[in-house]
């Protein structure tokens, strides 16, 4: 399948390429690229192979009171169905895009919660690994090959007032086409403070800037590029160093043949 990634990605940057689409359990090349929702993503002219799941993972349902996700359930579903049943530990994806295998690879969260609290176990090619063997860390994991599905634990009591306080979190995020927060915040402080003391809250480069809502958010005015973007990100990271010899970790993940996040 053809896929226009500056329509796809959040960021609307990227070409149109060749997807594999997997319906099937099966053993996928390490050099393959795994795309989700793309919302954490910045891709190249130049990427490696792509692949993505079939809507046949898009799935929700409660059996022997466990919750199964399939790895291509949009976050927004699974907030709506934990909503209806009340199920605790997914209000944190009010306004958190992406699809379950995206957002476990990531271990995508917020405040102190992430998407893997509750998870007993999650289905790859040929295992099913516990919590523990996923390696969960700060919007990290262990897990190498392609989800299909993960298990998650019921807890009872949706809980409203955490669902509110998240989405009030929420009103400092621009609302432009970005990829979330561009790096990982340092132990003990903030990529965004970091940033701001850098002068790179606002700063532009053709059309792609650090927002001047939120420093840490790389958002794309429309007409950005890859180069323009990977070009920013470079900048900031140096003159971070420079200044605090506080060495930034990408969080948005580089899509490229050659460049990959940990290399910048
Ligand atoms: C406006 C905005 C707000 C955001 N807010 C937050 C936030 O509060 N907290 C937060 O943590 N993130 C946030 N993000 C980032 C993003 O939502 C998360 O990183 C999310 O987990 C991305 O999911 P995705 O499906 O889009 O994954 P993608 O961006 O497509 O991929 C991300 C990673 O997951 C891998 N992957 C995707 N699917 C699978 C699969 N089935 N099996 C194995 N690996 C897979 C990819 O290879 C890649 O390494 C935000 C992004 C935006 C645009």
């Amino acid at each position: 399948m053809k896929i226009n990634f500056s329509k796809y990605s959040s960021i609307k940057i990227g070409p149109t390429a060749d997807v594999l689409v997997i319906d099937e359990s099966v053993k996928i090349d390490e050099n393959v690229f795994i795309v989700g929702g793309a919302n954490n993503l910045l891709i190249s002219n130049n990427p490696p192979p792509l692949a993505m799941l079939d809507k046949k993972y898009d799935f929700i349902y409660i059996e022997n009171n466990s919750l199964h996700i399939g790895a291509a359930t949009a976050s927004g579903k699974i907030l709506s169905f934990a909503k209806k049943h009340n199920i605790n530990g997914f209000e944190i994806l009010q306004k958190l895009p992406g699809q379950l295998g995206g957002m476990l690879k990531m271990n995508a969260g917020l405040k102190g919660f992430s998407i893997s609290d509750n998870v007993l176990f999650v289905k790859t090619f040929d295992r099913v690994l516990t919590k523990e063997e996923c390696g969960f860390g700060y919007r990290t994991s262990h897990i190498n090959s392609l989800i299909y599905e993960a298990i998650f634990e019921i807890k009872e009591g949706f809980d409203t007032v955490l669902f509110d306080s998240f989405k009030k979190a929420r009103t400092n995020q621009p609302n432009l086409p970005s990829a979330g927060s561009c790096f990982k915040n340092p132990e003990d402080d903030f990529a965004g403070r970091l940033l701001e003391e850098c002068g790179y809250k606002g700063k532009c480069l053709n059309g792609v800037s650090f927002s001047d809502v939120h420093a840490n958010f790389l958002v794309n005015y429309g007409g950005g590029t890859f180069e323009d973007a990977l070009t920013l990100i470079k900048e900031a990271k140096n003159d971070v160093y420079k200044k605090f010899g506080v060495n930034l970790e990408l969080e948005i993940q580089i899509v490229d043949k050659s460049v990959t996040s940990k290399k910048i």
